[in-house]
């Protein structure tokens, strides 16, 4: 088999509420969907947003430029699609950083792989460890009435952690967490993220403050490159540090296990740069014995697919709560069962219950893309590129 075409095609996909984080208000997610053709007519499907310039530096136009002018003319076209390992290394050696475009080309041969063989793609990924995967709410950034309000909503929804985000005002951030722990009671997991925002003053003097409220974990309280800073902070707090934006590639995590600079792991497949190297990146995480929790960009059932998949087989990541909700924020719902989510990219959402993710049964991700959705919320000014065996011209 051979692939003989890539197309990428950006859409635009509306919150049904503004998603709110410190100094960002989301109200929509621009992705990337990505297929792969190949000559026996078997497509691979993924979709990656951009949702934070700040956590990867990538973006709609960049995810798809480099995939359209360099990856699929250079490592993808004519190439057997089965060499996942193979692509992967020459992604790594020739283009420089941006994961989020190598993920979702790594997404895409995974789902054809699956579609192909006719098995869903966690068999691909080792077999089945668990059912599901346990899931966290992550409260909407704003003031301490509506964190109150999404944390206690989260826990009667079946969720047992509730992650808040931190803004740069100390005295508000203790104040929610405060309230929120009232409200919810002390058996309820909480757990923060600050994304990078705080500097060591700032982060020594709140983590400090906030020791009474038991946070289970902080995460990225000081910016992505210090690692130092996390070393030296986790030494004087009481509070278990996780390490997100500073964790990307192994040779971070590596750093991180040798300075001790933090007590678990945050993974994104889209930091990680795809399914492949999340595994090997969840083997340091399992070989340091540091917990991890799995997040999403922010995205649709297909977006929401990889880590559903991964987080079911890897039996290290299996063990522990992730928050993988793209699907959940962007409908503004609390599960999918009994309010089936239509307006999506993808045909098929993963089915969340009870703060739990099932990941689809059918082959690949289980997933078809609603073209008529995808036709109606292509990201207006933008257009759909590809790259062929023959030269192409524009798609749609
Ligand atoms: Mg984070």
């Amino acid at each position: 088999m051979k692939i003989t075409r890539v197309e990428t095609i950006p859409v635009s996909t509306p919150l049904v509420k503004p998603f709110l984080m410190p100094g960002t208000k989301i109200t929509h997610i621009h992705s990337v969907v990505v297929k792969i053709y190949t000559d026996e007519g078997i497509v691979g499907v993924a979709d990656g947003g951009d949702t934070s310039t700040w956590y990867r530096g990538e973006t709609q136009d960049s995810i798809q430029g480099i995939i359209t002018d360099t990856i699929a003319p250079l490592f993808l076209i004519g190439q057997d699609p089965f060499a996942i390992e193979k692509i992967v290394g020459q992604m790594d050696r020739f283009v420089r950083e941006n994961n989020q475009a190598k993920a979702a080309v790594d997404f895409a041969l995974h789902d054809l792989k699956g579609k192909a063989l006719g098995v869903p793609v966690y068999e691909l990924l080792g077999g089945r460890t668990t059912e599901y995967s346990r899931q966290g709410w992550v409260a909407s950034a704003g003031g301490t009435e509506q964190t109150v309000q999404a944390a206690v909503d989260a826990v009667a929804n079946g969720f047992e952690l509730v992650k808040l985000k931190a803004g740069d005002d100390i005295d508000e951030v203790v104040r929610n967490v405060a309230a929120v722990r009232e409200a919810v009671g002390d058996d309820v997991r909480l757990t923060m993220d600050v994304n990078g925002f705080w500097n060591y003053d700032q982060a020594y003097k709140a983590l400090r403050k906030l020791e009474p409220y038991h946070l289970e974990c902080v995460e990225q309280p000081l910016p992505y490159w210090d690692i130092e800073g996390l070393a030296r902070l986790r030494g004087k707090i009481g509070t278990p540090v996780y390490a997100d934006e500073s964790a990307q590639e192994l040779h971070h995590l590596k750093e991180i296990i040798d300075r001790r600079a933090a007590d678990g792991l945050f993974i994104k497949m889209q930091k990680a740069g795809g399914l492949l190297k999340a595994q090997r990146w969840l083997t340091l995480a399992r070989l340091a014995d540091l917990p991890v929790m799995s997040g999403c960009m922010i995205g649709s059932g297909l977006e929401a697919s990889p880590s559903a998949h991964l987080m079911v087989a890897d039996q290290w990541a299996s063990q522990f709560t992730h928050e993988n909700l793209g699907p959940l924020i962007i409908n503004s719902q609390w599960e999918n069962d009994e309010q089936r989510i239509t307006e999506d990219i993808a045909t098929q959402v993963p089915i969340f219950k009870d703060g739990k993710l099932y990941p689809n049964e059918g082959p690949g991700f289980g997933i078809d893309l609603n073209e008529q959705f995808i036709n109606a919320h292509l990201t207006p000014g933008k257009r759909a590129t590809a790259a062929a065996l023959e030269p192409v011209a524009v798609v749609a």
